[in-house]
């Protein structure tokens, strides 16, 4: 799917006389812009500031968003939760001594699949030691996707973090014995045991650790509220504060956490929404 809103601006740039290449740059020169534009639940809509001569600043809610762009034209990045409802939803852009400047987004509908499981009820329901721990390690979760830094990306452009047969069942919804619990929220690649994950974009380690349901897991600020994780690693090659390029060697595939089998799960948020991580890759 290709992005609308910056193919318009493409042909409004071509209209002007302006080459592509002035298109900002992190939409590439042939007019895509990564992250696609998506504005459902788990996607990312591309909400257009106007222009101005320094980079405004915009809040979904108390969050500040990533604004993107240059003073010919500005665009807030907005990762919207699985769990948004469709309908309006609306940003803000604070302005010096006034009110700020409310901006509207349509949320569409997006229907997830759904699947239901039948397990013995003893792999379902946590031991009380095991919910103790699950709950101090959200807690310590909270804060680490609470980052937000800069400099910003300077484009959102990601590699597939291993290669590998990628599913598309982000946001599937999984009803253990007709429990609803929460929709995947990542990307699972099916990859060896062992096989190198890399990172998708350059970033800082933010987070390391080996949690309960994620296993080994490594977290990456890419600046501007846009983190990645990747999980289930049988080894982590990186410690927390650690610069790395794209492409950078992060550990290696496994099996930690609670999975069934090796498998990369790699996700994406963005102003604290996991988002679908394909919008950010070549299809
Ligand atoms: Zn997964």
């Amino acid at each position: 799917m290709r992005a609308p809103s910056f193919h318009r601006r493409a042909v409004l740039l071509g209209a002007a006389g302006l080459a592509l290449d002035a298109l900002p740059a992190w939409a590439s020169a042939d007019g895509h812009a990564w992250p696609m534009a998506s504005a459902v639940p788990g996607g990312v809509a591309h909400v257009p500031l106007g222009p101005a001569s320094q980079r405004p600043a915009a809040l979904a809610g108390e969050l500040p968003l990533l604004v993107l762009g240059d003073p010919a034209g500005w665009t807030a990045l907005v990762g919207i939760p699985l769990a948004a409802e469709p309908g309006e939803a609306r940003i803000a852009v604070p302005v010096d001594g006034g009110a700020p400047r409310e901006l509207a987004y349509r949320v569409a509908p997006k229907r997830y699949a759904e699947q239901r499981l039948k397990v013995a009820p003893r792999t379902v329901d946590l031991s009380p030691d095991d919910l103790a721990r699950f709950e101090r390690e959200r807690d310590h979760q909270q804060r680490v996707i609470a980052t937000f830094s800069e400099p910003l990306p300077t484009t959102l452009r990601m590699r597939v973090p291993t290669p590998g047969r990628r599913s598309s069942s982000f946001g599937l919804r999984r009803l253990f014995n007709g429990q609803g619990r929460n929709p995947h929220s990542g990307m699972d690649i099916a990859a060896p045991q062992g096989a190198p994950v890399v990172a998708p974009l350059a970033g800082r380690v933010i987070d390391t650790g080996d949690y309960f349901f994620n296993g080994q897991t490594v977290w990456l600020d890419h600046g501007g509220g846009l983190l990645s994780m990747v999980c289930h690693l049988s080894a982590i090659a990186v410690r927390v504060g650690d610069a790395v390029p794209a492409g950078a060697r992060l550990g290696a595939v496994g099996a930690t956490g609670r999975v069934t089998g090796p498998h990369l799960h790699w996700g994406v948020m963005l102003n604290r929404a996991m988002v679908d991580p394909a919008l950010f890759i070549d299809g």
